[in-house]
């Protein structure tokens, strides 16, 4: 069973990472790039609930929080396009929004990664500090090695944190915070069409298909969702939208899927 289950990780591109939360110091170990600071350091505290897992390539930390403790595992990631900022409002008021929900924390276990590419948000750029698409660097089956999406997957220090996370948790939900130019509307890739419809219910995004989106290799998307199988939800805001707007225009919505079984 063992090796049964070492071919999954494999197969899937969780190599060498335990499902499972209490692994969390193993995982923050095997983090590399802090420049001087070790991650599995920053521990969170009352004052401050976030926990740095790792660091970007100029040396910015990226952090996470938790809220609940519930079997629902759902990870929400505030943005991997440094451009791409509409969802920051949302991401700083959803551990209260969750919290006000009636038995929400005992539902779910809601991981925040804050910003996956803080280089980027800094550049105000699309992509991190070395010119990669953060969004194309996965181990996807369709990953293409480029100049702009790395030479081999996770290659980049931002995607192999995020990578780490997505493999220790194993979540049952992925849901991440992106715009698009001059329209807005909800993406889905892997077995996330239900999650879609019920976002697009209680918000006025529509669903728009990954089929109809220009191709997207090695996309967080093609390895979450189609590859490992896990529901994700890719929200395109409008783009240069107020991330406030955003975040009333989408609050039920997000709510609801990250409560929906
Ligand atoms: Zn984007």
């Amino acid at each position: 069973m063992r090796w049964a289950f070492a071919v999954v990780l494999l197969l899937t591109g969780c190599v060498g990472f335990h499902p499972l939360h209490p692994e969390w110091d193993k995982v923050n170990q095997s983090v590399a790039g802090g420049p001087t600071d070790d991650a599995s350091s920053y521990r969170p505290t009352s004052d401050n609930p976030w926990q740095v897992i790792g660091y970007s390539h100029q040396g910015r930390p990226l952090r996470i929080r938790r809220i609940g403790n519930g079997p629902r595992r759902v990870i929400w990631i505030g943005g991997i396009h440094g451009n791409e900022r509409e969802g920051s409002v949302s991401t700083a008021e959803l551990p209260l929004a969750l919290s006000r929900v009636a038995g929400a924390l005992g539902q779910v276990t809601l991981t925040i990664l804050e910003d996956v590419n803080p280089d980027g948000t800094a550049l105000h750029r699309r992509t991190n500090a070395n010119g990669i698409d953060l969004n194309r660097n996965y181990p996807a089956r369709n990953f293409l090695a480029g100049k702009s999406f790395g030479e081999r997957p996770l290659d980049q220090p931002e995607a192999k944190v995020l990578h780490d996370l997505v493999c220790a948790e194993r979540p049952h939900l992925v849901i991440v915070a992106h715009s698009w130019r001059n329209d807005h509307f909800i993406n889905f890739d892997g077995p996330a069409v239900k999650h879609a419809e019920l976002f697009s219910e209680r918000s006025n995004y529509r669903v728009k298909p990954s089929d109809r989106i220009a191709p997207t290799p090695g996309s967080l998307g093609s390895w979450i969702g189609r590859k490992l199988g896990i529901p994700i939800l890719t929200l395109e805001h409008q783009r240069g939208s107020d991330p406030l707007k955003c975040w009333l225009d989408t609050r039920r919505a997000i709510l609801s899927v990250i409560l929906s079984a």
